[in-house]
């Protein structure tokens, strides 16, 4: 493989992660030939605003654009909007879309992303779920004041989504099938706090619970729950995960590990085809080289930055700390690192009243910070743990523990290093 500059990159997926790996490879001066090609019609968009304020209609029907008309106009690339593709032709070293054309390239960048999992429930049809514009428009219509909205799955969209919709007048009930909320990726003391102040905003949260079947009666729904109970509906959104769009790599043979399966440079296992954004699996070396996957607008918008430099020949390492934000009402909730990762948790109490739970592993190192507070109150605490899990840190836990110990002194003195 030659390592000169490419002089045609394709790209697909019009998305965070491939709009600004698009924007990364021009702010390298990279003047080669650059194709996107995305199957959404919209000019591209962020999805976070969609489960925020996309659920309040004053807003608008469209989220705000990834980059402005003007910038996406300067990138100089031929944008294939509304167009899917439908097959990869290794060999010839070219993409062909759904109406035929073959497109070619010297390197492919896959950033296709991720699409909402649907329930396997009888009566399923019924369930929408938000990963697009046109789902948003398609839901939001629907919450009119008094409608009576089931979410299924107290996850972080789940949970934006019924904070909007009871912000609105909707009666909300959320059902969630563990006995926590967003259990897979905060501890619970955040999860508390959260639940706390849906039930406080008079969301009907049940946990430990079910759909078995949903009928629908006239134009409503009934749902039939794991419980036995029944429960009558107008709108049944479902917040249960998302699937890597994979099939595309997977179909030419490329390797596929929960995503589609990058080396520590976001390359496939064909050095041509790189990979980035939720739609990948990598290996993290934080985390002892585990693949993880994340689907985190953060994790695309470095992606796109690390894919730009190694699709122009470079060796940057995808290193950098998980992160992650959710905004109910006017709770801010951010977690850096990886909570599964934790064997040990260090509470530290704010005098605003706000916590911030740590997360340290056998070693006693930092791998994850946690917390939920009014605003962007914990942002600070979140953002220094951040960097001391980049550096390996393994402070003390009455550190941690102690408001007043500025974390920030771990990283001048050293000990910030593992
Ligand atoms: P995507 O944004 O999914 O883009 C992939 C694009 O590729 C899509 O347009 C897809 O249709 C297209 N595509 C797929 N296959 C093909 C094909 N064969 N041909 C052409 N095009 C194709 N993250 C946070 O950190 N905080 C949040 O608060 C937050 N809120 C969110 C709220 C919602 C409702 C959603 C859906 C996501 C949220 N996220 C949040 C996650 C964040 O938006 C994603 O991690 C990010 O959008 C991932 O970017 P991506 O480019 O990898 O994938």
């Amino acid at each position: 493989m030659t390592t000169h500059p490419p002089e045609r990159v394709v790209i697909v997926g019009a998305g965070e992660c491939g709009i600004r790996t698009a924007v990364s490879l021009r702010e390298q001066r990279w003047g080669g030939e650059l194709i996107v090609i995305g199957d959404e019609p919209e000019a591209p968009y962020e999805r976070p605003p969609l489960s925020k304020v996309g659920i309040d209609p004053t807003h608008g029907a469209d989220s705000p654009p990834i980059v402005s008309a003007d910038r996406f106009a300067a990138l100089d690339l031929e944008f294939i909007r509304g167009a899917t593709v439908a097959t990869i032709d290794r060999e010839q070293g070219a993409v062909v879309v759904d109406n035929g054309r073959a497109v070619p390239y010297d390197r492919l960048v896959l950033a296709t992303g991720a699409r909402a999992r649907r329930p396997a429930i009888v009566g399923g049809e019924a369930i929408l779920t938000l990963r697009t514009v046109a789902d948003l428009r398609k839901l939001r219509h629907q919450l009119t004041p008094r409608a009576r909205l089931v979410v299924i799955g107290g996850g972080f969209i789940g949970l934006e989504v019924a904070a909007g919709a009871v912000e609105r007048g909707c009666e909300v009930v959320v059902l969630e099938f563990a006995h926590q909320l967003m259990s897979r990726v905060v501890p619970a003391m955040v999860a508390n706090v959260v639940e706390l102040r849906h039930r406080e905003a008079g969301v009907d949260l049940r946990l430990g619970i079910g759909v078995e079947s949903i009928d629908p009666v006239g134009t409503r729904y009934r749902l039939q729950l794991t419980d036995g109970s029944s429960i009558s509906c107008d709108v049944v959104v479902a917040g249960v995960g998302a699937l890597p769009n994979t099939e595309l790599a997977a179909a030419c043979g490329l390797m596929v590990d929960n995503g589609i399966a990058v080396d520590s440079h976001l390359r496939t296992s064909d050095p041509a085809i790189f990979a980035g954004g939720d739609c990948c699996s990598f290996p993290h070396p934080l985390y002892g080289d585990r693949r993880i996957r994340l689907e985190a607008w953060r994790n695309a918008v470095e992606h796109a930055e690390i894919l730009a430099a190694n699709v122009l020949g470079g060796k940057r390492v995808c290193d950098t700390v998980p992160w992650f934000w959710s905004d109910q009402y006017e709770l801010g909730l951010q977690i850096a690192g990886l909570h599964a990762a934790a064997v040990h948790d260090v509470v530290r109490r704010r005098p605003d009243g706000a916590e911030v739970r740590f997360g340290l592993n056998y070693d006693g190192r930092l791998v994850s910070a946690s917390g939920v507070a009014e605003g962007t109150s914990i942002a600070k605490d979140i953002r220094l743990a951040e960097m001391l899990i980049a550096h390996r840190a393994t402070p003390r836990v009455t550190e941690l523990a102690d408001p007043s110990f500025n974390l920030r002194s771990l990283l001048k003195d050293g000990r910030g290093e593992g």
